[in-house]
């Protein structure tokens, strides 16, 4: 409920517009009750071929009449018991009668203020014929009702776009989460992870707003001005048909808690199901290659089998919701249909001994109060629609907030230091890291590049070679020591200031969905056609994307399917040439190009490779070529040596 919470506070923050909404909420309750209320003159008055104003009159001279008798009767009472006159059971009785003749008094007094009142409204507004009325006042129904449809479509769509923005903000805010985390931090989700949240749990918080908006203030306020009203016919005829509330209540908490919990079953089926998906369609080559399609067919199978059995236990427990409120609503309804009916046939107040009108009930004044309570049982039914979403909208929060609290372990320098471009050197002080605390892989490197070495990582695989360049382009942070630029630590760094000095090409290459053109600007926004076309002669990807009908705007699918691995390498490559940045970094960048291509690229990275500092990491003796130094990382040990050992003498 807390998280929640915080987001029905977020949306507070856009209050005019809520404000708007509720307020639009009231008038629609409002006019429920008053449509209702509306049918009491037809019924009470105009079928009996009475007009509204001589019914008023009546009524007035009724309750004054009934005033002057009730105050007679109090005072010769009073006088009586002051007297001394009444005792024992007849003293208690008449006690008894004065609280009631107060009582009578003070509610007849109320209908002489509110004749009064009204008898200069009717004779304004409502015509002396019986008839007319009820054409005036069937009018004012019909009016109402549009005008009730209208405040309710304006406050639906003022808190649908309340709601809607919060789940797009938070939409955004896990997104940019998922930028900002630390490698380790962002697979412990996994894209899948994120995708679920993205999608479903924000949908599931975006409802529960609209639920708690939208509806719990709506139905509720409907159900009060149709009781307010019921309430005004007769009090303790109101509260005997409640008499049902408390067990409804009670049956309704447990449902929610049901649906609660089977909600958050849901929201965990649904991450691993988007795994599921997502790991069997990005891996669809291997899976087609190793006929492995009856596994993962099976795979998804059961995830959406085991979806589809919480679905129905959600269904079967939110389809219980309707019928245990209409028993609420039906209960009252039939309570008030059996008490009211027995009152009005025997004309009488009490029942069971129990007073419950102060005077006996005539026939259209028991139908308005049915009225009345038909009138509230319909919102305490929709009201389990409402409650239902508030049970999403609570369990979307507890699944989106923890994830959005999350500290990204790379923490951001509160006050950046900056530094001369190119830096002069960078230096590693007994480095280590471990990704689970529990392996070492790097322990205590000590190592020191200075601006303008190419140096060359090689090593075992599994030696550590890139988690280094991970730490040095701050990936992750160093669990002891630490990595310093010009002296200055990396963490009082801004990480974008850092990464904008980097240039990176991996094995694995990404590329997006796009054209060529874009996925080489990717690397410089502001490049443009030439220095992109430049790039690509330096990476020797000019020829193979002049030869596509549509040359740089080839588009090249899904992670640049449509490609070689050699291509989509050379296009990375083309990406980092552009970017132009003082630190490249070479993670098996040629290891699927061609001898050829890779001898020619290797030409234009002699060039280019001049005033930067460079890091490759590979196998291959001719990359080795390039550089003027060796890292050696084995087990997590760092040796540095030449390149080219001196000559023995
Ligand atoms: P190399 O690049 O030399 O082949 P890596 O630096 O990739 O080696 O890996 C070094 C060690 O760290 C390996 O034992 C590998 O299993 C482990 N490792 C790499 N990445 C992760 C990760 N994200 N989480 C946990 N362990 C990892």
């Amino acid at each position: 409920m807390h998280y929640f919470l915080r987001a029905l506070r977020e949306a507070v923050r856009s209050w005019p517009l809520l404000a708007a909404a509720m307020l639009c909420s009231a008038g629609v309750a409002a006019l429920w009750g008053a449509n209702i209320a509306a049918l009491f003159p037809i019924i009470e008055v105009t079928l009996k071929g009475e007009s509204l104003q001589s019914w008023n009159a009546a009524r007035l001279d009724d309750a004054e009449s009934r005033i002057e008798a009730a105050e007679a009767e109090r005072q010769t009472l009073e006088a009586e018991v002051a007297a001394g006159t009444r005792t024992g059971e007849d003293l208690v009785w008449a006690r008894h009668r004065i609280d009631t003749l107060r009582i009578n008094l003070a509610v007849d007094r109320g209908v002489v203020a509110s004749a009064s009142r009204l008898g200069p409204w009717l004779d304004r507004l409502l015509p002396v014929d019986p008839f007319q009325t009820v054409l005036v006042v069937v009018g004012f129904v019909v009016a109402s009702t549009f005008i009730k449809h209208g405040l309710l479509l304006v406050s639906t769509m003022l808190v649908s776009w309340v709601a809607m923005n919060i789940s797009r903000n938070i939409r955004i805010k896990v997104f940019e989460k998922a930028l900002s985390l630390d490698r380790a931090q962002f697979m412990r989700h996994g894209s899948a992870g994120f995708m679920a949240q993205v999608t479903a749990t924000a949908e599931m918080l975006a409802n529960g707003i609209m639920a708690v908006y939208g509806g719990l203030v709506t139905e509720p306020l409907k159900i009060l001005a149709c009781l307010g009203c019921a309430l005004l016919v007769s009090w303790r005829l109101t509260l005997a048909c409640l008499v049902l509330a408390p067990v409804v209540g009670f049956l309704m908490v447990w449902l929610n808690r049901r649906m609660r919990n089977i909600s958050t079953g849901i929201l965990s089926q649904s991450k691993g199901y988007h795994h599921v998906l997502l790991e069997a369609l990005n891996n669809v080559l291997t899976v087609q290659a190793y006929t492995m399609e009856p596994f993962e067919r099976q795979r998804f199978r059961d995830c959406t089998g085991d979806m589809l059995k919480l679905g129905m236990h959600y269904s079967f427990y939110r389809a219980l919701a309707n019928p245990i409120t209409e028993v609420l609503g039906i209960g009252m309804v039939a309570t008030s249909i059996a008490v009211g009916a027995w009152l009005v046939i025997n004309q009488e107040t009490r029942i069971f001994g129990i007073t419950m009108t102060d005077q006996p009930m005539t026939v259209p004044g028991i139908m308005i109060f049915f009225g009345f309570l038909i009138g509230a049982s319909d919102p305490v039914r929709k009201l389990s629609g409402v409650i239902t979403g508030l049970n999403m909208g609570m369990v979307g929060a507890q699944g989106l907030y923890p994830l959005l609290d999350t500290e990204s372990k790379l923490v951001e320098a509160a006050e950046p230091k900056r530094l001369p471009s190119p830096h002069r050197e960078i230096r590693l002080e007994n480095v280590s890291f471990s990704y689970d605390g529990i392996d070492t892989v790097l322990d205590g490197v000590n190592l020191t590049i200075a601006f303008g070495e190419r140096v060359a990582i090689v090593g075992p695989n599994g030696g550590g070679k890139s988690t280094l360049i991970n730490v040095i382009c701050r990936f992750y942070d160093p669990t002891a020591g630490r990595i310093l630029m010009d002296g200055v630590p990396l963490t009082d760094l801004a990480l974008g200031d850092l990464r904008r000095r980097i240039a990176m090409v991996t094995q694995q290459t990404e590329l997006f969905n796009e054209s060529i053109l874009y996925n080489i600007r990717y690397g410089r926004w502001d490049a443009t056609d030439e220095e992109i076309e430049a790039a690509a002669r330096k990476a020797h990807a000019h020829e193979f994307i002049s030869e596509f009908p549509e040359g740089y705007r080839t588009m090249v699918g899904p992670n640049g399917f449509r490609l070689s691995g050699g291509q989509r390498q050379r296009i990375a490559l083309a990406r980092a040439f552009l970017r132009d940045a003082e630190i490249l970094v070479l993670d098996e960048a040629t290891s699927q190009i061609d001898v050829e291509s890779e001898r020619l690229i290797h030409e234009a990275l002699a060039q280019y490779v001049q005033n930067r500092t460079v890091l490759m990491i590979t196998h291959r003796a001719s990359t080795l070529a390039l550089a003027d130094a060796i890292v050696e990382v084995e087990h997590g040990k760092v040796v540095k040596r030449p390149a080219r050992q001196p000559q023995a003498a």
